[in-house]
Order: structure tokens, then C-alpha cells, then sequence
């Protein structure tokens, strides 16, 4: 899944969450439980060129800037929510991490990073409906619609 989607579940979590451990772990998991659902990624062909960098760069500023307006009235929280949104960007920051440094206990992370990722090469309009619906679900979640 691309970042924006992982950001704003996290902040989900974190706001939820009663210490920074927790949400960094359950943000953590979080990641691994959304990869699993069918959806486009960029980052499953990521280089480090310039077009890469740039939609890198464009998907963490929407994440942000959509967390900066949905999650603005937890200003009391935003260091738990920061913990639960690091925790749900560790797994693809390790992947990448894999990439460029040879270690066998990150080779191990993203072989097990890949069994769980859904892997179909869905295009972006098929893939789009899930990312929309996870993102909505935590923008929801943090706008307290239910109570
Ligand atoms: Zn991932």
C-alpha cells in the first residue's frame, strides 16, 4: 500500500493508543495487516531515481497534510500518534533499507514483508477502491464520527 493510507491509519491508531510502545507496535502491525488487501503500489518497482523520489516524496506530504487537517484537535496526542505513524512506515522504510545495505536479518524481514504483501500488480484504477476505503476509515476514525 502506498504511505499516505499507512499514515493515516497510524495516526488512527496513535490517537487511540495509551503509550507511545503500544501505538508503535500496534502501527507496526497495522502495516502488515493493510499490505494484505488487494492494491496498487508504486513502491513494489521503487529505484532511486528522480520519478521514484518524487512520488515518494508527493505521497509522504499528502499523508501529512491530510493528518495535519483530520487529526488537528489532538494536539495533546500527536507525540503517541507520531509513535503509531513510524510504526506503520518501519516495514516499507526496511524494505527499501534492504535494498540498499546487505544484511541477512533485513533479507529475512522482506522475504517475510513479501509473503504477506499482496503481490497481483492490480492496476491503480483497480486498486484504487480499497486505498480510498482504508484511508476514509481512518479519516473517519479520527473524526470521531461514531462517538
Ligand atoms: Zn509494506
Amino acid at each position: 500500500m502506498i504511505i499516505t493510507p499507512h499514515m493515516l491509519v497510524g495516526a488512527a491508531i496513535g490517537s487511540q493508543s495509551p503509550n507511545l510502545w503500544i501505538a508503535f507496535c500496534l502501527g507496526v502491525v497495522s502495516h502488515f495487516l493493510i499490505d494484505i488487501l488487494p492494491h496498487w503500489d508504486y513502491l513494489d518497482d521503487i529505484n532511486f531515481e528522480g520519478s521514484s523520489l518524487k512520488k515518494i516524496a508527493l505521497d509522504f506530504i499528502l499523508g501529512s497534510g491530510l493528518i495535519l487537517i483530520f487529526a488537528w484537535s489532538y494536539n495533546q496526542m500527536i507525540v503517541i500518534m507520531m509513535a503509531a505513524i513510524l510504526g506503520a512506515l518501519l516495514p516499507d522504510f526496511l524494505v527499501t533499507l534492504s535494498s540498499l545495505v546487505k544484511n541477512k536479518y533485513l533479507r529475512s524481514f522482506c522475504l517475510f514483508h513479501h509473503k504477506v504483501h499482496f503481490f497481483k500488480g492490480l492496476s491503480f484504477w483497480q486498486g484504487l477502491p480499497v486505498t480510498l476505503l482504508v484511508m476514509l476509515a481512518a479519516i473517519t476514525f479520527l473524526l470521531r464520527v461514531w462517538g
